[in-house]
Formats: structure tokens, sequence, C-alpha cells
């Protein structure tokens, strides 16, 4: 490399530098890439959605039982209407698929050894398929179930063995109306 280029490359480079130099100075005021920002919080585990569509009204909330063979209610019955689908709540794969005492149950295997359990339901998916959450894997069937003769479908949620609250995967919490006894 010649002198003369050595001399005319420093100065592109110092031009190119003072360019850029002057570009960042012409912008706004850099965001910091790590700074938090309202939209940029770290996300929560992602929230699970209603099985059914438009969000439907609870008619029977979660009531565990004191004994884990006692009586209880080892879920929510959500109000519906036959043939409705059923939609898995969350990413998934069908787990069981058949009937279990005279009833239809769907269930979907979902991450961190969560189950939901749907009854009563015809499936609409074989067991082994990879549903995505608001995938249909059932529709609600006309087998009197917790409601009858209302129709409703029964939504159980299992953390290995145990039962938990189904709309604690909810993000907003609804409104559970009660049955009038
Ligand atoms: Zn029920």
């Amino acid at each position: 490399m010649s002198l003369a280029s050595f001399t005319t490359a420093v100065a592109a480079l110092g031009l190119a530098a003072a360019a850029a130099a002057g570009s960042m100075e012409a912008a706004a005021p850099p965001a910091h890439p790590n700074a938090p920002t309202a939209t940029g919080a770290t996300p929560a585990r992602s929230a699970w959605s209603w099985p059914l569509d438009p969000a439907p009204s609870v008619v029977a909330a979660f009531d565990p039982p004191d004994q884990r063979w006692g009586r209880g209610h080892r879920g929510v019955d959500l109000a519906a209407t036959v043939n409705q689908p059923v939609l898995s709540p969350a990413d998934g794969r069908v787990s069981f698929a058949g009937t279990i005492a005279g009833r239809g149950v769907v269930v979907i295997a979902h991450e961190g050894g969560l189950r939901s359990t749907f009854e009563p339901v015809r499936a609409q998916a074989e067991v082994g398929t990879a549903v995505p959450g608001g995938g249909v894997v059932a529709v609600v069937d006309d087998t009197p179930g917790h409601c009858a003769p209302s129709t409703c479908l029964h939504w159980g949620v299992l953390r290995g063995e145990t039962y938990v609250d189904p709309l604690s995967f909810l993000t907003r919490r609804p409104i559970v109306l009660l049955p009038l006894e």
C-alpha cells in the first residue's frame, strides 16, 4: 500500500466515523437495549383460554373434597349447548378419549404435568393428537352431566393426581354464578 492510498484510506475511515457520529447525534436518544419498557416485561407463563367460545358462564364452581375420596366438585361446570365445540385450553396432546361411567371423556395432557378433563363429550381428535390451545378436541355430548337437565361442560384440571381449580389458569377470572338452591 502506498503512502498516498494509506492516507486516503485513513481519511475515508475518518469521514465514515464522523458521519456515523453525526447520525448518532442526530438520532433520538438511543434506547438502552436492556432498558425495561412497559411492553417488554418478561412474559408470564402463557395464559390458558376458555374451552368454550364465547366465554361461558360458570354454573358450578370448583369445590375440592376435604379427603381425596370425599365428596366435592373436582372441576367447574360451564354452561354449554349440545354439539358445541370443546377447545383445548392450552397446547397439549390428547391422552385419553373414551367412555367412563357412561359419559364420554376426553383428557388433554399439557406442559408441567397438567391434564384437562372434559365430560360429557364426544372426542373429535384421536389419542396422541397434538392440539394447539384453542383447537377443537371434542363436542359437548347430550349425555346428562353435572347440570342435568341443563347442559354443561365439566372441566377438571389435574396436577399429577391432585385436582386444581381450572379457572386459576385463566387470565381474567370470571364472575362465578352459583346455582340457586
Ligand atoms: Zn362438574
